[in-house]
């Protein structure tokens, strides 16, 4: 049984809790000052202590951005995020997003199941549940079930 209600709940990338609800939550980016690309892409609570920290950043140029995920999930940021992709690759904003960090996100934000499936993608692909192409719910939630019932094997 999953853990998280798919699309709604997610792991905080800073302190690795649960978000219970979009509310809660925040998609955290930072945007070159110079050349505007984005990256680093996190999905954090929105609270201080799982915030980047700033000053932290500051020297290398990068500005701390964030939106909160009920916005982020809406088909009208789902259109957004697609523009940056655009923008990239017509190159109309230098290389706008890193593109593998943006399609990992872009999975964890839209594809039911991902956020929890994808902590056991590497192992069961070794074990030859799937061939790194299959994305499909039914799929996923086999992954969940298979390594969350071996975790609990091996913890009792
Ligand atoms: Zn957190």
């Amino acid at each position: 049984m999953p853990v998280l209600q798919p699309l709604t709940q997610w792991f905080c990338d800073s302190c690795k809790a649960s978000i219970e609800q979009p509310e809660d939550g925040c998609l955290e980016y930072l945007q070159d000052a110079r050349t505007d690309r984005v990256s680093d892409f996190r999905i954090i609570h929105c609270r201080p202590s799982c915030h980047s920290n700033e000053e932290s950043i500051e020297n290398k140029d990068k500005i701390v951005n964030d939106i909160h995920l009920d916005h982020v999930i809406t088909y009208g940021f789902f259109g957004h995020m697609l523009n940056w992709l655009d923008l990239s690759e017509t190159k109309k904003s230098e290389e706008r997003v890193v593109i593998t960090e943006f399609t990992e996100i872009m999975r964890r934000l839209y594809l039911p199941y991902w956020e929890e499936a994808r902590q056991y993608w590497q192992q069961s692909f070794k074990d030859g549940y799937h061939d790194k192409c299959s994305f499909e719910e039914d799929d996923l939630l086999r992954i969940i079930s298979e390594y969350e019932q071996s975790g609990q094997e091996t913890s009792t």
